[in-house]
């Protein structure tokens, strides 16, 4: 037995997705002065019209603030706003985009 054609279990839920296919970012300091120094690269503010979400950004529908990640979100993840200090989920909308959702 040397194992090497093991099934493959494809349990396509999103915890069982691995981490290391993530993509990986640099973020920069933003100047978001709500936050101490050293989270301040976490978090921006929505520039409106024109703006865009990156792959690592969403929205805190709460105080509609910029959280970002050094990682691609994927649904599921665990997110907190520390503005407003509010814990949420980010969650898949049916158009494909990501959302985060306060949880309770
Ligand atoms: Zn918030």
């Amino acid at each position: 037995m040397t194992g090497t054609s093991q099934v493959h279990q494809t349990l396509e839920t999103d915890r069982e997705v691995a981490d290391d296919d993530r993509r990986t970012f640099v973020l920069d300091e933003t100047g978001f002065k709500e936050v101490p120094k050293r989270w301040r690269r976490f978090y921006r503010h929505w520039q409106g019209e024109g703006d865009s979400l990156g792959p690592n950004e969403v929205i805190c529908p709460v105080c509609k603030v910029v959280i970002r990640s050094t990682r691609e979100f994927r649904p599921g993840d665990r997110v907190y706003c520390m503005p407003c200090m509010s814990r949420m989920v980010v969650v898949r909308r049916d158009d494909g985009t990501l959302e985060a959702e306060v949880t309770y």
